[in-house]
């Protein structure tokens, strides 16, 4: 959606060089952004049958929340390595250098559940699919990826679909990276 779009700020060489980075901090100041991102997504998933959202930290976290919220169920969140103080299950996943860990409590799936899970961006698919990963892990059926913006030209989106049978949704896309 253009608007959303719009109030979306590009910073170049961050965190490095030839990183153009996505900053969506502009989009939750704009209180018109913020209300067309977070109904967006609730306008997409109410009366899906949801009965979870799971969100990726930390970004994820600012979305995912009140989409939580708004459907009337529960959140989950999935951390870095170490940062949740329960039982957890892990998945690794590779990065452009080197691996990452993330985390997801073991308690916070039961039988039935169906869940969305998002993050603000999907780059190579790697953070999201690791995600996946983990609530599959638990039991849980996926029903969709939902994020603000998708970097197509990375190729998380056609991964995604074509690995693990889950749709990407997303509210706007930039092209290259
Ligand atoms: P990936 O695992 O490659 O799909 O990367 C997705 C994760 O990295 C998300 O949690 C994003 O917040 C972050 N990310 C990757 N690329 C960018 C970018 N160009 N701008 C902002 N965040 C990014």
């Amino acid at each position: 959606m253009s608007i959303v779009k719009s109030k979306i700020r590009t910073i170049p060489d961050y965190p490095t060089k030839g990183i153009l980075f996505r900053d969506i901090t502009s989009l939750l100041l704009d209180p018109e952004g913020l209300a067309l991102t977070i109904g967006t997504f609730v306008d997409r998933y109410a009366n899906k049958g949801i009965t979870k959202v799971a969100a990726i930290e930390a970004r994820g976290f600012v979305i995912g929340a009140p989409v939580a919220f708004q459907l009337g169920v529960g959140f989950i969140p999935i951390r870095k390595k170490g940062k949740l103080p329960a039982e957890t299950v892990s998945q690794e996943y590779d990065l452009e250098y080197g691996k990452d860990i993330i985390e997801i409590h073991k308690d916070s799936i039961q039988p039935g559940d169906k869940v969305l899970v998002m993050d603000d961006l999907i780059a190579t698919g790697g953070t999201m699919i690791a995600a996946v990963q983990l609530l599959r892990k638990l039991g849980a059926e996926v029903h969709e990826a939902g994020v603000i913006i998708d970097l197509p030209d990375l190729g998380g989106t056609a991964k995604m679909e074509k690995e693990l049978q889950v749709k990407v949704f997303s509210i706007c896309e930039f092209e290259g990276h």
